[in-house]
């Protein structure tokens, strides 16, 4: 059985740069020791254009090797 897990990546609508991050929460994880991820939210910000923008879901050719 092959399974195939849609690999996707996040660009900025404006500019098409992969320099952007989004706001979220971090939660401390007591068990791992270590900051993990938690809530994330719709604020999206382009590094490339130095202002808020929002995102584009662009599904990735998958890995042939
Ligand atoms: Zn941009």
């Amino acid at each position: 059985m092959t399974e195939t897990r849609k690999r996707v990546t996040y660009l900025c609508e404006r500019c098409g740069s992969d320099l952007v991050t989004l706001d979220a929460w971090a939660e401390w994880n007591v068990d791992q020791q270590e900051w993990v991820l938690g809530t994330t939210y719709d604020h999206t910000f382009c590094h490339k254009c130095e202002g808020e923008t929002h995102l584009v879901e662009v599904e990735l050719a998958a890995a042939s090797s």
